[in-house]
């Protein structure tokens, strides 16, 4: 398989808008499976994690390769809910282009927004699929609409639907002129290719210009043919339109209906003739294991050095750890020697399986542009490059947001107790934006993630997939703590008992920095006042006081420390003798330098008829919500608010009876902000106890 037939590619979608059923469909036509399963009896052949079937929404991203018009389509699942965004971006990293999935009755939703901005920042080349075309109230000029002034994007329409709602029958082919009429005996499998109907020929012919003109300025030749009159080939207008999209100018427009087996073949000729392989995207950029300021670049080439990223790392039923890699350059072979740079740990390729819907395939060898799975390698984390022990790069690492919600959590018996850190570990190798921490003070163990149905579906999966018992606290906030004001402190560690002294002193000077800089830390010292190998016990002990926290034992950020002075004693000072002047100087200096408590404040947007609005709105203020923006949307307003997390506990619930489940809402983290005083009362004494 030439790099050039191959398509990495993601399905992003708002939650209900089909995306499950189009994958069905796709990986039916492609051969891979043959039964067709409908989503709602739970049989979709993506969804093959129990919980993911029965909440309906899909967590994991599983690679699932197929094949179309001798192409290779590696599609790689992206997730709809909000509360895995982390999920969306790890996709987005390795995806070469993608499809979004839009409703013809809603067009672009909320959700869908901030998928979209999220492609656009990773720069995916992204086609549209206007799906629902059949239900009533299908509109397909207002979808496209709402591609263009919802999301700010050129949609081109390369189709128009025949029919909709319940006399859509098929789809217009723009680029050659034909008419597609889906038979329904065959569940879509065969269709007609007929001349367009004559009411709609001269409707068809205005959007052929539209799109010649669309695309005409990336060929020349096409450009002068359209001035001139003379009629555009399809195939010409093809190879414009693959460089439009490709460079992000356009976004070509597909419609049908996934669940009635209409416009699905269309797609997917779309996918393999106008989404990019990874020969058409530029070089992937890394740095130097030796140093970070150094640039290298590596080539979508099968004879340049091994590089790839983990991109993904899951736990099968059947063959234990699969470590998902998406090879950037060179290629390998089981038995292959890799190396991490960051570890500097070596890696044997054992087996290389590439992933079916429903089988696991051994290949021999993966090569640049692929995507492969390995089961059994150990040692690695999501986000780390695998390279050529001889030639190495650092690929640019993915960032994961820290958590902000947190759950106690205690196993039931002695065996529990055994297998659980072993399954959280696991667990945290998968999946870096879950944590596990042990409480030094109460012993207990504590999972962070980030929201809600995040750490249920964790409490789910240790049940069902690991067999392990735990009673889960209630969720926590996490929140953290910081410094308002700049403070001097000092930290004197004397000890005088019998047989050897202790002596250490310091003199520090601590003060709030930018949000997200979490700590720095100065060396001030003059003239040897303290020794040099005591300067980094002061910092480390400085650092073991923050992570203590001062108010309520939430680990303080934002901080830059400054050493000034200090002093020291021949024979009695040590490194430990520093580590603790320098905790002590730390609570010294908080003293004066008024901790406070941060918070994490959440964006929400609710999308409510205008009927609810003000009971919406309300609510939102009594959770001490900010709302920066209202929007009429037809018939609808969207809300969106900062609240934060601490209020939003059970929201969906609330949501639902305000308005009577006509509302729908996403939430993610965005910034911590400062605790309301009176607030912040509330919670330390909750947290003491008091
Ligand atoms: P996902 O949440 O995006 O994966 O969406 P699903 O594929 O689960 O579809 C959500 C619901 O919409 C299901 O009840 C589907 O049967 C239905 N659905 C999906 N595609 C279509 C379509 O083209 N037309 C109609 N009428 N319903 C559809």
């Amino acid at each position: 398989m030439s790099i050039r037939s191959i398509r990495n590619i993601g399905i992003m979608a708002h939650i209900d808008a089909g995306k499950t059923t189009l994958t069905e469909r796709v990986l039916y036509y492609t051969g891979v499976s043959h039964r067709m399963g409908e989503v709602h009896h739970g049989t979709a052949t993506m969804d093959w994690m129990e919980q993911e079937q029965e909440r309906g929404i899909t967590i994991t991203a599983a690679a699932t390769t197929c094949f179309w018009r001798d192409h290779q389509v590696n599609i790689i699942d992206t997730p709809g809910h909000v509360d895995f965004t982390v999920e969306v971006e790890r996709c987005l990293r390795v995806l070469d282009g993608a499809v979004a999935v839009f409703t013809a009755v809603e067009g672009v939703q909320p959700q869908s927004e901030t998928v979209w901005k999220q492609a656009e920042r990773y720069h995916v080349p992204r086609i549209a699929f206007i799906n629902k075309m059949d239900r009533s109230g299908a509109d397909f000029v207002g979808a496209v609409a709402s591609i263009r002034d919802r999301l700010g994007a050129y949609p081109v329409p390369f189709q128009l639907p025949i029919g909709q709602e319940a006399d859509h029958r098929g789809v217009i082919d723009l680029v050659r002129m034909v008419a597609l009429v889906y038979d329904d005996d065959s569940l879509g499998a065969n269709f007609e290719v007929t001349t367009i109907p004559a009411d709609r020929l001269e409707e068809a012919a205005r959007a052929r210009v539209a799109l010649v003109e669309a695309v005409a300025e990336e060929d020349d030749d096409m450009l002068q043919r359209y001035l001139d009159g003379e009629p555009v080939e399809a195939e010409q207008l093809m190879a414009a339109a693959r460089l439009a999209t490709i460079s992000e100018r356009i976004v070509p427009v597909f419609c049908g209906s996934a669940f009635k087996n209409k416009g699905v073949q269309p797609l997917l000729d779309a996918v393999v003739d106008l989404l990019p392989s990874p020969a058409d995207l530029p070089a992937v950029r890394g740095v130097s294991p030796d140093d970070p300021e150094v640039a290298i670049l590596r080539k979508a080439d099968p004879d340049e050095p091994f590089s790839a990223m983990v991109y993904k790392i899951s736990n099968d039923p059947f063959v234990g750890t699969l470590t998902y890699m998406r090879v950037y350059s060179g290629t390998a072979t089981s038995g292959t020697l890799l190396v991490n740079p960051r570890t500097n740990k070596r890696h044997r390729i054992g087996r290389i399986l590439r992933m079916h819907a429903n089988k696991r395939e051994d290949i021999r060898e993966v090569q640049a542009g692929d995507i492969a799975a390995m089961p059994g390698m150990r040692g690695l984390v999501t986000g780390e490059t695998l390279c050529d022990p001889k030639d190495r790069v650092v690929l640019a690492p993915m960032d994961f947001p820290e958590p902000v919600i947190s759950v106690a959590i205690e196993p039931y018996t002695k065996l529990d107790e055994e297998k659980l850190s072993n399954v959280l570990a696991k667990l945290a190798v998968e999946d870096p934006t879950f944590r596990v921490n042990t409480d030094e003070e109460s012993g207990q163990v504590i999972l962070s993630g980030m929201g809600e149905l995040h750490l249920e579906i964790i409490q789910d999966r240790l049940l069902r997939e690991f067999c392990v018992n735990a009673r889960f606290g209630r969720p926590q906030v996490a929140y953290r703590e910081t410094f308002l004001r700049k403070a001097q402190g000092v930290g004197h560690f004397k000890r005088q008992t019998g047989g050897r002294g202790q002596f250490a002193h310091c003199v520090i000077e601590i003060e709030p920095c930018e949000p997200g800089e979490a700590f720095s830390f100065h060396d001030k010292v003059v003239g040897g006042a303290i020794p040099r190998e005591f300067i980094r016990p002061v910092q480390q002990g400085i650092q073991q006081a923050l992570e203590r926290g001062i108010l309520v034992g939430f680990p303080i950020v934002d901080v830059k420390a400054t050493l000034l002075d200090g002093s020291y004693h021949e024979v009695d000072s040590s490194e430990m003798a520093f580590r603790i002047a320098g905790q002590m100087a730390l609570r010294d200096a908080a003293l004066h330098a008024e901790p406070a408590l941060l918070e994490p404040l959440m964006r929400v947007e609710v999308t409510t008829p205008e009927t609810y609005m003000g009971a919406v709105v309300a609510d939102m203020s009594g959770r001490r919500g900010n709302i920066f923006q209202l929007e009429s949307r037809g018939l609808v307003q969207v809300i969106r608010a900062h609240v934060p997390l601490a209020s939003m506990f059970g929201y969906a619930t609330d949501l639902r009876s305000v308005t009577q489940g006509r509302a729908t809402f996403t939430m993610h983290f965005d910034h911590y902000e400062i605790v309301p005083a009176p607030v912040a009362k509330q919670v330390i004494a909750k947290v003491r106890g008091i």
